[in-house]
């Protein structure tokens, strides 16, 4: 650890603070217990050079407002070398004290690609990631990309990434040309998922065709509401079609704290429960689950605080779900370090609570090795 970018960090986050309190009285005590807790963040983005040219050479070809969010991004340099650059981000981690990132390809991923091209781009990021965790096992971790396009090559770097590689995990980045992961087709991923013990992180992506249109205006088809809106809708899908019962070990991670999930879990059951008294199931096609829709989501997801950085919203997914399902993220470089670790630093759950969203779930999730173990001592 570089301890003098974590004391500057902690002397510039203590002056904030303290500002910030100037006028209401500090409720901040919480801030000296937790500052020496590891912190490690997950839903990190990064994707090699050569995946920018692929997408610039699509959003340069058509003009849509998804091909100019794009644009947006991938035409900064700037952007590119945080993305693409390791050293860029390890020095952004050690001015804020971050100890360590879960690191994955930045959406929409390698999903809009065909399949062949996509697969290919799949195992380069994942080799260039593989390469990086291995130079710097204490300070990054790395989930794999796959492309659904293709279930059979998906599966197949599953198994490569968790054993070959030595990375935590598989990132999906949502729907895949505009089908969802309950399609029966997508089977060899869950089970590679289960056997090789690896967690999905299910991250956002732009809404599909079918739903795009209405998202097209106000800039809504990206972060700022699309992304939520399809995510959700993919999870949504997964519990109701039975996913969890035909897969009990499998574990989903859902950035954003939940993509609005959380707060919507009593309506899931409610209206399932209603409809099911109505005997209304054959008609509307629902599936009958083992357990409640909210149950799946209590023992099969886990979220992250990624650009969330809301204590009123994180108390409550503790509150709702447990302190044993939440992991810090900060959504590096589309959302600001400082912010992310400014909200995690002042949070008023209990240092036992703290602890497991910023490490000891991750640890636990990802085979992580805790900092005090051998392998870890860099
Ligand atoms: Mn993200």
């Amino acid at each position: 650890m570089d301890t003098i970018g974590r004391r500057k960090f902690l002397a510039g986050s203590a002056a904030l603070l303290a500002s910030a309190a100037a006028g209401a009285r500090a409720q901040q005590a919480a801030v000296p217990q937790v500052k020496a807790q590891r912190l490690i963040a997950v839903e990190e983005a990064f994707a090699p050079p050569r995946y920018f040219e692929e997408y610039l050479k699509i959003a340069r070809r058509i003009d849509t407002p998804v091909s100019r969010y794009l644009k947006m991004y991938y035409e900064k340099p700037a952007v590119v070398r945080q993305l693409s650059d390791f050293d860029v981000r390890l020095a952004d981690m050690d001015e804020y004290a971050v100890d360590m990132e879960v690191v994955s390809i930045t959406a929409p991923g390698v999903q809009a690609f065909g399949a062949e091209l996509g697969s290919e781009l799949a195992m380069l990021a994942n080799d260039m990631l593989a390469e990086q965790v291995a130079a710097r096992p204490t300070r990054f971790a790395g989930l794999a990309a796959v492309a659904p396009q293709s279930p059979d090559a998906a599966a197949r770097e599953i198994e490569r990434a968790m054993t070959t590689l030595g990375l935590s995990g598989v990132i999906i980045n949502s729907h895949t040309h505009g089908a969802f992961l309950d399609d029966p087709g997508y089977a060899p991923i869950f089970e590679a998922a289960v056997a090789f013990d690896a967690p999905l992180y299910l991250h956002p992506t732009f809404p599909p065709d079918a739903m795009l249109e209405p998202y097209n205006d106000y800039g809504m088809m990206g972060a700022l509401w699309g992304f939520q809106a399809e995510c959700s809708l993919h999870a949504v899908r997964m519990i109701m079609s039975g996913v969890f019962d035909r897969y009990p070990r499998l574990r989903v991670v859902l950035g954003h704290m939940g993509e609005g999930i959380p707060y919507w879990l009593g309506r899931l059951d409610n209206r399932y429960q209603n409809i099911r008294r109505r005997g209304g199931f054959d008609a509307l096609g629902i599936t009958p689950l083992q357990r409640l829709p909210s149950e799946y989501f209590q023992s099969n997801f886990y979220l992250s605080t990624s650009g969330m950085n809301d204590h009123a919203v994180l108390n409550y997914c503790v509150e709702r779900l447990g302190a044993e399902r939440v992991m810090f993220a900060i959504d590096y470089p589309y959302e600001r370090t400082e912010e992310a670790v400014t909200f995690i630093r002042t949070s008023s759950l209990t240092p036992e609570q703290l602890s497991r969203v910023t490490h000891l779930n991750a640890q636990a999730l990802f085979h992580i090795a805790p900092a005090d173990h051998p392998s870890a001592q860099g």
